[in-house]
């Protein structure tokens, strides 16, 4: 995790918030809508509020390496936001030890705050997941999750900030 953070640290460090590196909390509160309205960026306005790995993963679909990102082994009681618009994905509650060293839950805080695609990246069909307001690419989610859905959200920790409860 260390050496993660000293290559985050490394990259150009630019945005709207002065996020130093992935492990900073940069959202006090969790965002809970009752209806989500889509945020729509510029690539050059998303590149101004992330870091290069944060746009990498959110808006490039790409995937952190497993056991490098600060989320996959906390076990803090909170919520999960979105890291690019702050919207609130996942309660600490569903999170699971998965073993693959990318946080995972069995479901969202609300269906409607995540959206699904299909993607073919590595030549079969896996369900990507989403930002339902800001389009950020979360993960995906496979059918070999615990009850009681039996879904696994494999999520990536750049992709999300964790708001502890007390914060709430
Ligand atoms: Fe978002």
């Amino acid at each position: 995790m260390s050496l993660f953070a000293l290559s985050c640290n490394a990259q150009s460090k630019k945005g709207v918030q002065e996020k130093q590196n992935v492990s900073e909390q940069v959202y006090d509160t969790a965002d809970y809508p009752d209806e989500v309205v889509p945020i729509v960026k510029s690539a050059d306005e998303w590149a101004s509020e992330l870091t290069k790995m944060e746009y990498y993963v959110l808006r490039e679909a790409g995937t952190e390496r497993s056991f490098t990102g600060d989320l996959w082994d906390n076990k803090k009681e909170g919520t999960y936001v979105c890291r690019a618009c702050g919207l609130a994905l996942f309660d600490s509650e569903t999170k699971y030890k998965s073993g693959t060293g990318w946080p995972s839950f069995y479901a969202p805080i609300k269906s409607e705050y995540v959206g699904e695609d299909t993607d073919y990246k590595l030549g079969y069909a896996r369900t990507e997941v989403h930002c339902a307001r800001c389009g950020g690419h979360l993960g995906h989610v496979f059918p070999d999750g615990p009850k009681p859905t039996g879904l696994r959200y494999c999520m990536n920790s750049v992709s999300m900030d964790f708001v502890p409860k007390e914060d709430n």
